[in-house]
């Protein structure tokens, strides 16, 4: 047995952040378990790459939700990384972090120190931002993630664009500035056309620390408690047929497992639902309700339209093509293999009335067999996507056995309520016009799906039901909330209720969905996070003008 002052479960978005402050001090004894392998898979580092990671069970969970009513009795897959860098080896590369009032919605909530003007400097601290025109009120200059602009021009993008501003929604130079709302190129976290993970940004430069130790192909399947503290970690070495090993945490235990797998791994340690651990047949060391509750997640229908008289994405990627392609980026690093899997972002409204800006969407110059994002159609296509941003159905994570490796049961409950459906209908019928715009009918050949019959609002309900799919956004299992809510798991330091010696820090924590894509947020609270284990005090507020 070993003992470390801090055991971190997953070396994902958070566990990577984690890792790197935490030995930051050069004495702290910090040990990562990782369930999967080293992050050397070149398909992870190219951003194209994201095609096959999305579908590889080397680097991946490849976990798929339960069927339900609005997905039209269908499985979404619901990949999550399994590697170093966790899902942010896998993802998008999107960065987006969502708006003032997102974070500020968590302080109301009684989240002490949740607000935007508490994460804004947290945010800051973990970017590096490469524009000319960064407002410092908002972008950091030294963080240790470079956030790039895509460069990547082409006449459908252009106008796309275009056509967006002819609807009234301006251009905005900085979604992550002052203001969400208008129409813009993505800012992506990839430096010279290579991805920059969590782990390469956060993990691996601290992992030539002595006081650091990164191990991968360590499940763990069982969290130690002495009475109610927790004192340390069971895993297998090598996985499902390894060998037993236990870690003792002087300090802490920090759970970074992800949405999916932090409730998994606190549920078959015996912290949870005590009806659920008991079908479960595990022994109840503490009740804790909300353990695996309050699951939410994006999920975003697509129109797809066939295009004349322009290249898309689609035609480049075949034969010959992508020949040219490979060696324009081994030789460049420019090119498709550069781009990342959507281009343009549009953060708009779905009624005029509304006060926040509720509807994110996005667009690409590419399309994808049955809209599933690994495998590119045959003709030129282009796709628009798009989702209600907060979105109110709740599911969860549960356990469905007390093995650790049998896949817990993921039910996002996507639509089932009534604002979401109504949010979605106005979004789809905003992309439809987006995708057909003036500027964009001189390449739009015709709407290939759902196909331009699918007009009343149960034709694109039906849509929605079967090719919506998620956006990979799954968080807020381990909620953080006061103890008066029946649903809290942790407090606003991020320690489990009730238990001593044990923190959640991952998306889990999220109280509510951020109106973002998550990876951003969850870079900034384990950034914030790691001040508290450490006892420094918080990075002072921001003062913002109204
Ligand atoms: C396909 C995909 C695309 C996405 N695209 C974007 C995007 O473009 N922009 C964006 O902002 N967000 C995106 N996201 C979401 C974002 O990347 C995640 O929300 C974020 O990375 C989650 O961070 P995390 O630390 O909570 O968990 P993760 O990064 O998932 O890390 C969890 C880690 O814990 C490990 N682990 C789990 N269980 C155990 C165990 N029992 N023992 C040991 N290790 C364990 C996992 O293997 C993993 O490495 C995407 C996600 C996915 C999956």
């Amino acid at each position: 047995m070993e003992n470390f002052d801090y055991v971190i479960v997953g070396a994902g978005s958070a566990g990577s952040v984690l890792a790197n402050r935490l030995s930051e001090d050069g004495r702290s004894t910090v040990c990562v378990l990782e369930a999967g392998p080293s992050d050397w898979h070149p398909f992870i580092h190219i951003p194209a790459g994201f095609m096959y990671t999305l579908v590889n069970p080397r680097v991946n969970w490849l976990y798929t939700s339960e069927p339900s009513e609005w997905t039209g009795g269908r499985r979404i897959a619901a990949p999550r990384g399994k590697t170093l860098g966790g899902s942010s080896s896998i993802n998008g590369h999107i960065y987006n972090r969502g708006q003032r009032l997102d974070f500020d919605g968590w302080a109301q909530r009684g989240n002490h120190g949740w607000g935007y003007a508490d994460v804004l400097p947290y945010f800051r601290c973990t970017e590096r931002r490469m524009a000319a025109e960064a407002d410092p009120t908002f972008r950091g200059s030294d963080g240790n993630l470079p956030i790039t602009d895509l460069e990547w021009r082409d006449p459908l993008c252009e106008a796309f664009i275009e056509g967006a501003v002819q609807m009234g929604i301006p251009r905005n130079r900085d979604y992550n500035g002052a203001q969400q709302a208008g129409v813009s190129y993505v800012q992506r976290i990839i430096e010279n056309g290579r991805r920059v993970s969590a782990a390469r940004g956060y993990l691996h430069p601290a992992m030539k620390r002595r006081n650091l130790t990164v191990r991968t192909h360590a499940h763990a399947t069982n969290l130690i408690f002495d009475g109610k503290r927790a004192v340390g970690v069971r895993y297998l070495k090598g996985g499902r047929n390894g060998t037993p090993v236990e870690v003792r945490a002087n300090k802490e235990v920090i759970l970074s497992g992800g949405a999916v797998n932090t409730p998994q791994l606190l549920q078959i340690s015996g912290v949870g639902p005590a009806p659920l651990l008991k079908s479960l047949g595990v022994e109840v060391k503490h009740e804790l309700a909300g353990v695996g509750e309050n699951l939410r997640d994006h999920y975003a229908p697509r129109f797809v339209a066939r295009v004349k008289d322009a290249e898309t994405i689609n035609e480049k990627s075949h034969g010959l093509r992508l020949v040219g392609e490979v060696l324009k980026y081994a030789l460049t690093r420019k090119g498709i293999l550069s781009l990342n899997p959507t281009l343009i972002y549009v953060f708009w409204k779905s009624d005029p009335a509304v006060d926040n800006y509720d509807l994110q969407f996005t667009f690409t110059p590419a399309s994808y067999k049955e809209g599933v994002q690994s495998t590119l159609d045959d003709f030129p296509g282009m796709t628009i996507a798009s989702w209600q941003q907060r979105p109110d159905s709740i599911g969860y994570v549960r356990a469905k056995s007390a093995d650790p490796f049998t896949a817990p049961i993921i039910q996002p409950n996507y639509l089932a309520a009534e604002s979401d459906r109504r949010v979605l209908l106005a979004g789809m019928k905003i992309a439809r016009k987006l995708i057909s715009s003036p500027p964009l009918q001189k390449y739009y050949e015709r709407e290939e799906f759902p196909g331009i019959q699918a007009q009343s609002d149960d034709d694109l309900m039906t849509a929605a039901k079967q090719r919506g799919t998620t956006t990979f956004h799954l968080m807020g299992t381990c909620r953080m909330a006061p103890d008066s809510d029946p649903t809290a798991v942790v407090d606003d330091q991020l320690r489990v209720r009730g238990l001593e010696g044990l923190r959640v820090v991952d998306a889990s924590i999220m109280p509510t969905m951020p109106s973002a894509n998550l990876n951003a947020s969850v870079l900034m609270l384990a950034e914030k996070a790691a001040d508290m284990i450490r006892g420094r005090p918080a990075l002072e507020a921001v003062t913002l003008k109204d």
